[in-house]
């Protein structure tokens, strides 16, 4: 066995060793930063996700322009946003939320691992369209956390991704949570839009700086799209001319 595939092979054991998980995550994240080797496949050496393993699971694939469902070949929009146009004018999703993208973002986010933040930036830039959005935008808006869910997490993933895109045009400061509420994923379809009802608002003394402008709103995984579509609904009453939708995964 080479050199390197017998490292793998022990820091594997190490990582998926219980014990070893339960009481030292420092050691884990330690383990985890040690460069080269994929995260996924564990091919070694490589980026903390090989090329391989972004060409098999980041493939990208016909999108609905309005939500980013996939769609078949020949069709831009799906059926449900051309019945009720979502209020984006673009929604783009570089993954399908599933194997390994829901271990990777659940790391990101749950687990204090920031350290991914340089791959995730990435596989955006390489999504279809995105380079263009953010050439295009004025501002990059990461949709906010509510303080209550920042100081439990400690730092805010979203922004961290949105100043590795294109630090010169995030604001954090700009669109802001006002009103804590429960997690979207714990609610039904119907509640998570009254849920939402307040959530989000635009700093009282910068409303004039949303008017005209074509902005891009950013989180890493859309789900029913309710969140991303209140706060595009805030913008757009305070004038923004184009509201795109950038997401990491969507679930579908
Ligand atoms: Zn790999
Ligand atoms: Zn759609």
């Amino acid at each position: 066995m080479g050199r390197q595939k017998k490292a793998a092979r022990i820091l594997d054991t190490i990582m998926t060793n219980p014990f070893f998980a339960k009481v030292s995550p420092a050691w884990q994240r330690l383990l985890a930063g040690i460069p080269s080797q994929c995260e996924v496949c564990h091919a070694w050496p490589a980026q903390r996700l090989c090329e391989d393993c972004v060409a098999r699971f980041a493939r990208p694939r016909l999108r609905c322009r309005s939500c980013a469902l996939p769609v078949p070949v020949g069709v831009t929009h799906c059926p449900q946003c051309v019945r009720q146009p979502p209020p984006l004018d673009a929604c783009i999703a570089a993954v399908d939320y599933g194997f390994p993208w829901e271990r990777i973002l659940s790391a990101y986010k749950f687990h204090g691992d920031p350290g991914w933040v340089r791959t995730l930036a990435l596989l955006l830039r390489s999504t279809p369209w995105v380079e263009p959005a953010l050439e295009a935008a004025d501002w990059l808006l990461p949709l906010p956390l509510s303080a209550q869910r920042l100081r439990n997490r400690g730092f805010h993933q979203t922004l961290l991704l949105a100043r590795a895109l294109a630090p010169e045009k995030t604001d954090a400061q700009l669109l802001l949570r006002v009103r804590d509420t429960p997690a979207q994923s714990s609610l039904g379809r119907a509640q998570r839009l009254e849920n939402l009802q307040g959530a989000f608002a635009l700093a009282p003394q910068r409303l004039l700086e949303v008017q005209g402008k074509r902005i891009v709103l950013l989180d890493d995984v859309m789900t029913t799209g309710t969140t991303l579509h209140t706060a595009a609904q805030v913008l757009r009453e305070a004038g923004a001319a184009h509201i795109t939708a950038l997401v990491v995964a969507r679930t579908s």
